[in-house]
């Protein structure tokens, strides 16, 4: 099934953040001095005293209101739209002046500022506006046609209203800024490429989109079962070491949200027993929540979010955040185990856990002349199958395969060639460095008390040599040794 563009969804969504508040802002203050321009040029007939500095007024606000259009709005900060309501709380104020008595006519004009500034401002702009408002209404009420009590109810309404607008207003930003981190965190987790760096990358945004003090992302030990390890954590102390929990041995959010597959909110962590204390003191949380990460094939692991202040309930934006994280990352890190699994496999041994042939050849491939090659096999080894059983012959393969981690350094590539056959390509060791590997071996070995013992053939890559050739020398000085009677290492 296709998966729709993040970014799509984003723009359909929240569109783009910036400066379009300020762009739609002016264009609505445009709109805002029009409706006053048209609604006293129409009505400027009723007082035919007046009717000078009223038409006045109009073409006044028109031709500002015409003209803002052309203002570049995107580049300017939201508050310069303030000059809107207050250009005309000052034209309004000055034509009162000039046409006494006319203003409670047009009282609701003072109110359009107000609803003006409750769209375009943050809560607080409302009551800001109100000393502005009644220095104007003062001006263009002189000489006591004011109607001061209508004047006051409407100022207290309108500013009411504003503040009103602004919270709605706020509210609506806060949800939309709240879309847009969990489109960004579930951007951010399917581009990620390995399952380490998802766990980083989920429990970093879930800071973000939670506005939590900490995330930790849980996963299961492959090696445990129910058992679950935090693999990557943020808001925590950089020396705060992963913490482990047993869902079949302790009460915990984590085995709740695995098993259940179920979100779950724990509002007072000391009023809680699902929550460890053992856990608990090494996190220091007040609430936390729960949350399973779904993939195909059940829950992969959970998110645990924590804050350390009370948190009284989940909005509804930090509920479907949790649904949308909960189902995209346990589907990206259900596909990045795979394909982890799927590539580990296809260069390891199951049975040794070394690297196999296909990584071995690679390594010949990039021998240098002074780079040394090792052929080991296990003498008598049918022996300890037909002895012993393929158990234990079994057991005898991983313990060489141990033994040959321990001696080996990082750069050198130590595989399985096949049965119980390994090689080891050792980077820039010559003929001195693989008899001491060798004899590292051979003390490493003997020290875990094996069922038989190994022989070895040593060839040093020649400069203009292939290393299939090289492999060739090695082999014939493994034969060699094992002529000589086995437990021994030749130079080829
Ligand atoms: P030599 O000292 O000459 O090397 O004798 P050997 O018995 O070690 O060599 P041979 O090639 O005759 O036998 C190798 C045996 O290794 C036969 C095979 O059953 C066994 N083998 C190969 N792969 C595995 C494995 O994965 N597990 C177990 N248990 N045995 C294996
Ligand atoms: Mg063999
Ligand atoms: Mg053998």
């Amino acid at each position: 099934m296709g998966r729709p563009d993040v970014d799509v969804v984003r723009k359909w969504l929240v569109g783009e953040r910036g400066a379009a508040g300020t762009s739609v802002g002016g264009r609505l203050g445009s709109a805002f001095f029009m409706i006053q321009g048209f609604t006293v040029a129409g009505t400027a007939w009723a007082f035919p005293h007046a009717w000078q500095p009223l038409l006045v007024f109009s073409a006044a606000t028109l031709v500002v209101g015409v003209a803002v259009r052309a203002l570049p709005w995107d580049h300017w900060p939201q508050p310069t739209l303030m000059g809107f309501p207050l250009a005309a709380l000052a034209l309004l104020g000055v034509t009162g002046y000039l046409a006494p008595g006319v203003m409670p006519a047009y009282l609701a004009l003072y109110s359009l500022s107000y609803v003006y500034v409750g769209l375009t401002q943050p809560p607080g702009f409302g009551v800001l506006l109100t000393p502005a408002a009644m220095l104007s209404y003062a001006v263009a009420s002189h000489g006591g046609h004011g109607g001061t009590v209508v004047a006051a109810t409407s100022a207290a309404v309108a500013m009411v209203t504003a503040e009103l607008l602004a919270v709605a207003g706020l509210r609506g930003r806060e949800t939309e800024a709240g879309l847009g981190r969990v489109i960004d965190a579930a951007r951010a987790m399917a581009r990620t490429d390995t399952v380490a760096e998802a766990c980083e990358v989920l429990a970093g945004s879930a800071l973000g989109v939670f506005s939590a003090d900490f995330a930790l992302v849980f996963l299961a030990d492959p090696t445990v079962p129910y058992r679950y390890i935090s693999t990557a954590a943020a808001g925590l102390p950089e020396d705060q070491g992963p913490i482990a929990v047993n869902i079949a041995e302790e009460q915990t959010g984590v085995g709740v949200a695995v098993r259940g597959g179920e979100r779950l909110f724990v509002r007072d962590v000391a009023e809680s027993p699902l929550i460890s204390s053992r856990v608990n003191e090494s996190i220091g949380a007040r609430s936390l929540l729960f949350l399973p990460l779904i993939g195909q094939n059940g829950a992969v692991g959970a998110l645990v979010i924590g804050w350390s202040r009370r948190l009284a309930f989940l909005d509804p934006i930090a509920v479907s955040a949790a649904e949308v994280l909960s189902a995209e990352s346990g589907w990206v890190l259900e596909r990045l185990g795979i394909t982890a699994r799927l590539a580990w496999e296809a260069e390891n041994d199951p049975l040794t856990c070394l690297p196999n042939r296909r990584v071995l050849n690679r390594a010949l491939g990039g021998a240098k002349p002074g780079d040394a090659l090792v052929v080991i096999d296990l003498d008598h080894f049918k022996k300890v199958n037909d002895e012993h059983g393929h158990a234990a012959g079994d057991e005898t393969l991983r313990l060489m395969a141990d033994c040959l981690r321990a001696v080996t350094r990082e750069g050198d590539c130590a595989a399985r060639m096949g049965g119980e056959e390994f090689a080891v390509v050792l980077s820039r060791a010559a003929e001195d460095g693989a008899s001491s590997v060798l004899r590292r071996l051979r003390e490493a070995w003997a020290r875990r008390e094996p069922l038989t013992t190994f022989s070895a053939g040593v060839a040093v890559c020649q400069p203009g040599e292939g290393s299939v050739t090289t492999l060739g020398r090695a082999d014939a000085a493994l034969y060699e040794a094992k002529r000589a009677g086995r437990d021994c290492i030749r130079v080829g």
